[in-house]
């Protein structure tokens, strides 16, 4: 459908309200942190708001949130997609945004052709449960605030009559310079006028000691954003065609240079996030046409696995990871030759080796240059899942040796649905045609993109050192704190004076002895205002492994997953830093851990668990009118 309306209401009120869903911290993957609570709600409000734009019965249709890629990829599994949406790029918004309605009744059965984080329960190394309904289809995390506007502009243009609307305002004062309000500002100075503009800091939310400024320690899912991120977003909304296409080149040279990945040597293709890359990755693996064999481990996250167990004409071995979580070097080389080298045929060899960078459950960064140098040795390509790795240090391509690199942006204080596959030049298997598509597609999320530019240039001036270093101090300080919580059981690397501290960053696995999970992570959001996570993390292998889940255990909990899809498998607490993270959170997390371990009574805190509980609903309840009402 052709736009044939101009502006008729100002992108301005559509900013509105989508800053009250970044400053609840709405920006996170939906799942089990405190404040995902408030994400699902306003998803689900999103798609009942699509369903609303079309008229359809919320109980018979369901609306599935993708991407350019992914609208193409489920176009060709599902029989009948019942009702064409219009797609973000058509009422002029650069947000990449599409969804597809179908018959509840009509969900396709079986695998979802895009897989990752998301789309399954992994209850085991071989065992996988798909996820229900729209999650299904979903894969990895959505570009929740880029939903979010597109969909207060459906409400905008139903409210209006039914007309598509074209919301761009088309400026063409591109500044292709990212840097200008910081321009002399770097380092520690830089890094506290950061902090300082933080959207979501002071979030009052309801616990049992009353109101209190909301603490996230769930940095690993997603990482909140700043003003001068947030404010480029929507700058870039407004831009001509070729002011965006402008500002689009400029983040590509940012991103080459941060990961020292030259543009002669690497290609950059834009996706929305991890998981999309890699399954485009897996998809020109595929395009080869080559049999042969992936390696992956087994602290992969489900994005990193999913996409290559389902990968026509190849095998998925592991390689296993230690309980802190580091490979073994001699592993690697002994499956290389094992599988490539000594005489293998080409087709029963390992074509990649595709580990991550940074564990988001054990938090330790592996020697990805001496895994390259042997990966390379026996003729392999390596991918690194740098989703974890990419904000806290800095990664220099070239030298590691790396072929192909993944990431995505809401773990790097750009909410905004970008995330990018770096690729060696002309390693990828895909026609002229295919690339160019695959580029215009990733290129549509113009706003989102351009935010990434913005937030690896302040990453960049702030120094990957500094942010390290800064890290460091804290990540130790936790260890220190938390080993003195009476019961505390960290997984991996526990004590701030570990020799591989270095190598750690500020991701704590943990429970308390005698105390499940969900409670530990439950009593720090309703008692002391705590976001952190709990649960396997999308990395089920290695969170079993580290708890001692044995094989008998294991068959017992598939076995009831079978009858009961929907039961809470058992898990560890996660908290995760960020660069607001302060000594002051993590007394506070001590002092809450201390209550949970103590057994403390209830009656001890003023507020009562159910009152705070119907307080946290009617929050929810006002983000999200606040995030879809129009003035
Ligand atoms: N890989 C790792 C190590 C992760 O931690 C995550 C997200 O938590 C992903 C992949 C998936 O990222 P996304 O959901 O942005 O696709």
């Amino acid at each position: 459908m052709p736009v044939t309306e101009l502006l008729t209401l100002s992108k301005s009120s559509l900013e509105k309200g989508i800053y009250a869903a970044l400053e609840s911290y709405a920006n996170v993957h939906r799942g089990s942190g405190h404040f995902s609570h408030i994400t699902t709600h306003i998803f689900d409000e999103a798609r009942n708001h699509v369903l609303n734009y079309l008229n359809l019965d919320h109980k018979k249709y369901l609306a599935i949130f993708t991407t350019p890629f992914g609208e193409k990829a489920f176009k060709s599994q599902f029989d009948e997609v019942h009702v064409r949406v219009i797609g973000s790029d058509e009422i002029g918004l650069a947000l990449g945004v599409r969804v597809l309605v179908i018959k509840k009744s009509d969900i396709p059965k079986g695998e979802p052709s895009v897989s990752g984080g998301g789309t399954a329960k992994l209850t085991s190394a071989d065992w996988v449960i798909w996820a229900r309904n729209a999650e299904k289809f979903e894969a990895g995390t959505p570009a929740v605030i880029n939903i979010l506007y597109y969909t207060r502009a459906l409400i905008a243009i139903k409210s209006d009559g039914m007309k598509p609307m074209n919301f761009a305002l088309k400026e063409d004062t591109a500044n292709s310079s990212f840097d200008e309000e910081w321009r002399n500002l770097s380092g520690l100075e830089l890094l506290e006028k950061v902090q300082q503009s933080m959207i979501g800091a002071n979030y009052m939310v309801p616990t049992m000691q009353g109101l209190q400024p909301f603490v996230n320690l769930d940095n690993s899912a997603s990482t909140p954003t700043y003003d001068l991120i947030w404010s480029i977003f929507n700058k870039a909304l407004s831009l001509s065609q070729e002011a965006q296409q402008k500002m689009i080149r400029h983040t590509r040279k940012v991103l080459a240079d941060f990961v020292n990945a030259p543009e002669s040597e690497y290609d950059v293709l834009f996706a929305s996030n991890t998981t999309e890359a890699i399954n485009l990755l897996a998809r020109s693996f595929e395009n080869a046409g080559e049999a042969g064999k992936i390696m992956n481990s087994s602290m992969e996250h489900t994005s990193n696995d999913l996409p290559w167990r389902l990968l026509n004409n190849h095998e998925l071995i592991r390689l296993s990871a230690d309980n802190d979580g580091f490979f073994s070097t001699e592993e690697i080389e002994q499956k290389l030759l094992t599988y490539t080298s000594n005489g293998q045929p080409a087709s029963a060899s390992i074509k990649l080796v595709a580990i991550t960078g940074a564990s988001n459950v054990m938090g330790v960064c592996n020697n990805i240059k001496e895994i390259s140098r042997i990966v390379h040795k026996h003729g392999a390509l390596l991918m690194v899942d740098a989703a974890q790795l990419i904000a806290h240090r800095s990664i220099d391509m070239v030298d590691w040796g790396i072929d192909f690199m993944v990431f995505s942006g809401h773990k790097i204080y750009a909410p905004f649905g970008s995330g990018a596959l770096l690729a060696r030049r002309g390693l990828l298997n895909f026609s002229k045609e295919q690339l160019d598509e695959i580029r215009h597609d990733g290129d549509e999320n113009a706003a989102g993109i351009i935010a990434l530019g913005k937030s690896l240039t302040m990453m960049q001036r702030i120094g990957m050192d500094l942010i390290e270093e800064e890290e460091q101090k804290i990540t130790a300080y936790a260890l220190a704190e938390m080993s003195k919580v009476k019961g505390m059981r960290i997984r991996g690397i526990d004590a701030h004076d570990h020799p591989e501290i270095t190598n750690k960053l500020g991701v704590i696995l943990f429970d308390i002895e005698g105390k499940m999970a969900d409670v530990i992570s439950k009593k720090l959001m309703h008692q002391s205002g705590i976001g952190t996570r709990y649960g396997c993390h999308c990395a089920h292998i290695m969170v079993k492994q580290v708890s001692g889940v044995g094989p008998k255990l294991e068959k017992f909990q598939w076995l009831m997953q079978s009858v009961l899809p929907n039961m809470q498998l058992p898990g560890l607490s996660r908290v995760s830093f960020g660069l607001q993270t302060t000594t002051e959170d993590i007394d506070r997390l001590c002092d809450g851990l201390k209550h949970i371990s103590l057994n403390s009574k209830e009656d001890a805190f003023a507020v009562k668990m159910d009152v705070v509980k119907k307080q946290v609903s009617e929050l929810l309840n006002a983000v999200g009118k606040t995030v879809f009402e129009l003035e």
